[in-house]
């Protein structure tokens, strides 16, 4: 079931009536989640996340714009009747269900043709237990269950109405680091196996960036850039953009554009002809850096991490808007820590432009 979002827009009133302007939480979004993928709605908090995902399933009234779920126009359909399936950020169960009665309780109101026999309803909960894999836990109750397998419950819950379209807001926030990566991967499994198109929120980039077909970046309410995970962090639209993803997060220098050459400071760190002359933001990417004796680049030696593969060299520099500068180097490579420098040569790819004013990318050939 593909979702359509036509110029999604959504205003809530100000707190403070006289003086407040009116919050603009969701401005003007259009977008079209192709049936069966799964797409991450990722931004910082307050960005508009949740408000998207409420509009989707119907909790909210968009104050402008439609919602379609393939050639079904939804807007003004109440939200047990949109055929979604939610896991809020606090997943809560009722704690005096078992986890079977859990996750059978969304069948319970099914009315009409839709209605179910007792047998029916046991049979779907356990094909949903079974899916998230938690057939041994069905007789206990939530609270005798890990964080964990709470949360593979709540998602069997949310799938087990068979929903045309699975929305989960930070579900995986309540869980430890270690558990996140596993749920998210088995997130990853259930959707595959199922198909069921789902929206995936979260403000953490590496989780999006992890599973999503796509991504959706969204900043102050505004769409800033969609496509795949990769494409996006290679050829990010704009410096916000650039920022958000990427662990560690991309270096920035002030630079210049002088006829056709880059420098930071003095140095001439980069050929870039067909760009005019200019100040910029430049963008390095961490592992778009090359140890180099002789490289343009001439940076202050702070430290040295070895991460195991790789070794990540901290350095400052004069023209960096970061307070410290990170760049991942092959763990082969060997640093002296004795030296007060380190020098770098760039991979051209890995850095990239930003016009000043408004922090537009600037592709090289094009302006
Ligand atoms: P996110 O999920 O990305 O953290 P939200 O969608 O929850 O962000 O919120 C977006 C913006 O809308 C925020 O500025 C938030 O304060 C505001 N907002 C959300 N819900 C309400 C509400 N019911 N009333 C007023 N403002 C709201
Ligand atoms: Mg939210």
């Amino acid at each position: 079931m593909k979702v359509v979002l036509q110029n999604l827009t959504k205003t809530f009133p100000s707190r403070n009536k006289k003086a407040g302007r009116d919050v603009v939480a969701v401005d003007d979004f259009s977008f079209e989640i192709p049936d069966g993928k799964l797409v991450g709605l990722l931004g910082p908090s307050g960005c508009g996340k949740s408000t998207t995902l409420f509009m989707i399933c119907g909790l909210l009234k968009p104050t402008e714009g439609r919602i379609f779920f393939g050639e079904e126009d939804v807007t003004n359909l109440p939200p047990e009747n949109r055929g979604v399936g939610v896991v809020f950020q606090n997943y809560a169960l009722y704690p005096h269900l078992t986890v079977k009665q859990n996750i059978i309780f969304p069948l319970q109101n099914l009315k009409g043709a839709d209605k179910l026999s007792k047998a029916e309803m046991a049979n779907r909960a356990n094909e949903a237990a079974k899916l998230v894999q938690i057939e041994d836990l069905l007789d206990r109750r939530p609270s005798e269950l890990s964080g964990g397998q709470q949360q593979r419950v709540a998602i069997a819950r949310a799938i087990v109405k068979m929903p045309r379209v699975l929305l989960l807001d930070e579900p995986l926030s309540n869980l430890d680091a270690r558990l996140r990566m596993q749920t998210r991967e088995e997130i990853r499994r259930i959707q595959r196996e199922t198909g069921i198109t789902t929206v995936f929120v979260t403000h953490d980039q590496e989780e999006a960036m992890s599973i999503s077909d796509q991504i959706v970046v969204m900043e102050k309410g505004k769409v800033q850039q969609i496509g795949k995970p990769q494409e996006v962090y290679d050829n990010p639209s704009n410096l916000f953009v650039a920022k958000f993803l990427g662990t560690p997060p991309i270096n920035v220098f002030d630079g210049t554009i002088k006829a056709g050459k880059l420098y930071i400071g003095e140095a001439n760190v980069l050929d870039v002809s067909d760009i005019s002359d200019q100040e910029v933001y430049v963008g390095i990417r961490p592992e778009g850096f090359i140890l180099q004796e002789n490289g343009p680049l001439c940076c202050t030696l702070t430290g040295v991490d070895v991460m195991g593969r790789d070794i990540s060299v901290v350095s400052t520099h004069p023209n960096a808007v970061n307070v410290s500068i990170r760049s991942i180097i092959d763990a082969e490579n060997r640093v002296d820590l004795q030296n007060s420098t380190v020098r770098f040569g760039l991979k051209p790819r890995k850095v990239l432009l930003f016009e000043k004013k408004r922090e537009m990318r600037i592709i090289n050939g094009k302006k």
